[in-house]
């Protein structure tokens, strides 16, 4: 395991100088040289690799964009990522000291040894895809060395979240060639803690998943935050006694205050006593996630990160300006130790507020850099805020953002349709709520539409009131790996 205490106690300027040095390194060394995407890039910009010093400098490097990394007439442009080495290009781009030094290696090893620990380091080995449910899925591929990393990032997790070697954890990711769940598995098999990995609710149900929890009894679940939250209204409905779970871990998802606060009043239900919950983020290029440490519920530590494998810039997604600490803007990711798909100042579209931090954390003390959690992804604007309603840009985040955090509601799905189901009509929006118990159904659709109204300045045409057991039909919560939280079933001109 990479030292993980070492690193979250250096000092800012002691993270910036291992990042220059890492990056200086990891661009000249193995990027420029193996990487057919970005030696072109830096060769048609004109960029000297050994220009790149420090990560001020990235700045003259221009950006990556998931347009890169499909092209539609190239189902392959993701290969063009990989880092391809061979000895040719050793000999061609590494300085001379380095090139003796792996002809001497080489002989020592013996050539073919040489090509297979090098083969090792580089060939990649393992895949992940984009969970986004639009566009085609891009594959990220991984070697042993990323692997490893990914098995350091998720053993790093696991020591935020303060697993003992005692406590059992329950995996209730989709078992899918998706981030969380591999992350889940490979961190808890690196930090050598029992965990059971269910696949979720598509593979084993919400009884077997219970059964199998109550078998168990994990004291760290880890899961989506909708299917987390039907598991547990499940159990409660049927008086399960939970009281063995300390911590729940939630990713792939936004996850709001209000939320939080509605899944620890389920859990107290079930016997759940002072239950932690974390947030986490990652992202299918960056190959890694990164999570909060423990805090009450109505707070948030932001997403500690690892200094010594990535750099994140935040820009104005308008004009591309490096933002300063703590600013809001655009996430940007480049990668500082890895290999097989390589991305460097790649555009997340994900937009932070509160941006990046250092100095130690109020909750954990741990200097690593800390990113805001307050964090809109791209898989939401790109399923879901570019919605045209009305013949307006609609931010539907906001609309997730409200529904959520309101105590009433159980479930809720938003449809967009068209008036009459005319493709030439007025858009309708329709929403759909579950409420929980006790509710005033005469007033609660004008309170809900003053609260909509307040965050996003449109009113539902209509709210209408929809069993639970119907609700969970039409949101697939069993069903899919990805919730159907918005219908849009305007017919396609
Ligand atoms: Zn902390």
């Amino acid at each position: 395991m990479s030292a993980w205490r070492p690193i979250t106690a250096l000092s800012f300027p002691q993270i910036k100088a291992l990042q220059d040095r890492k990056l200086r390194h990891f661009v000249n060394t193995h990027v420029y040289p193996f990487s057919p995407y970005y030696r072109k890039l830096f060769d048609d910009n004109k960029i000297n690799p050994a220009h790149i010093r420090s990560a001020a400098d990235l700045k003259h490097l221009p950006f990556t964009s998931k347009l890169d990394l499909v092209a539609k007439d190239n189902p392959l442009r993701y290969m063009d990522f990989i880092l391809h080495p061979d000895q040719e290009k050793i000999r061609k781009f590494w300085p001379k000291d380095k090139v003796v030094l792996a002809a001497l290696k080489s002989l020592w090893m013996g050539n073919a040894a040489f090509k297979a620990a090098l083969g090792k380091e580089y060939r990649p080995i393992f895949m992940t895809f984009t969970t986004g449910t639009t566009n085609s899925p891009v594959p990220f591929t991984y070697s042993r060395y990323d692997i490893d990393n990914l098995k350091i990032s998720g053993s790093r997790m696991v020591s935020l979240f303060d697993v003992k070697h005692s406590e059992r954890i329950m995996n209730i990711f989709p078992y899918a060639p998706h981030l969380a769940f591999w992350q889940t598995f490979f961190g808890a098999l690196e930090s050598g803690i029992f965990a059971l990995s269910t696949g979720g609710g598509k593979v084993m149900g919400t009884e077997g998943n219970l059964t199998a929890m109550m078998r168990s009894k994990p004291s760290v679940v880890l899961g989506v935050p909708s299917y987390i939250y039907h598991m547990v209204r499940f159990a409660q409905d049927r008086d399960y006694d939970l009281s063995f779970i300390k911590k729940i871990v939630l990713g792939a998802s936004k996850v709001t205050v209000g939320y939080k606060q509605k899944l620890a009043t389920m859990l107290a239900a079930c016997g759940v006593k002072d239950v932690l919950i974390f947030g986490t983020y990652g992202f299918t290029e960056a190959r890694t996630a990164w999570a909060e440490c423990p805090t009450e519920c109505h707070l948030s530590s932001g997403y500690h990160l690892y200094p010594d494998k990535e750099i994140f810039e935040v820009i104005d997604p308008a004009t591309g300006a490096v933002k300063g600490e703590g600013e809001d803007g655009e996430l940007v990711y480049t990668s500082i130790d890895s290999r097989a798909s390589v991305v460097l100042r790649y555009r997340t579209g994900d937009l932070v507020k509160g941006g990046i931090t250092h100095g130690p954390c109020p909750y954990c003390g741990r200097m690593a850099l800390r990113m805001s959690s307050d964090i809109s992804r791209l898989s939401d604007v790109k399923d879901l805020n570019l919605s045209k309603i009305k013949g307006v840009l609609v931010n539907m985040d906001h609309f997730a953002g409200v529904l959520n955090d309101i105590a009433e509601i159980d479930e809720w799905q938003i449809e967009i349709r068209k008036h009459n189901n005319d493709p030439y009509d007025s858009d309708e929006l329709v929403v759909y709520v579950t409420p929980k118990k006790d509710i005033n159904e005469a007033t609660f659709p004008d309170f809900l539409k003053d609260k909509l109204m307040g965050a996003t300045e449109l009113a539902p045409n209509e709210i209408k009131f929809v069993p639970l057991p119907e609700m969970l039909k039409r949101l697939e919560i069993e069903t899919s790996n990805k919730e159907k939280r918005i219908l849009d079933t305007r017919p396609k001109v």
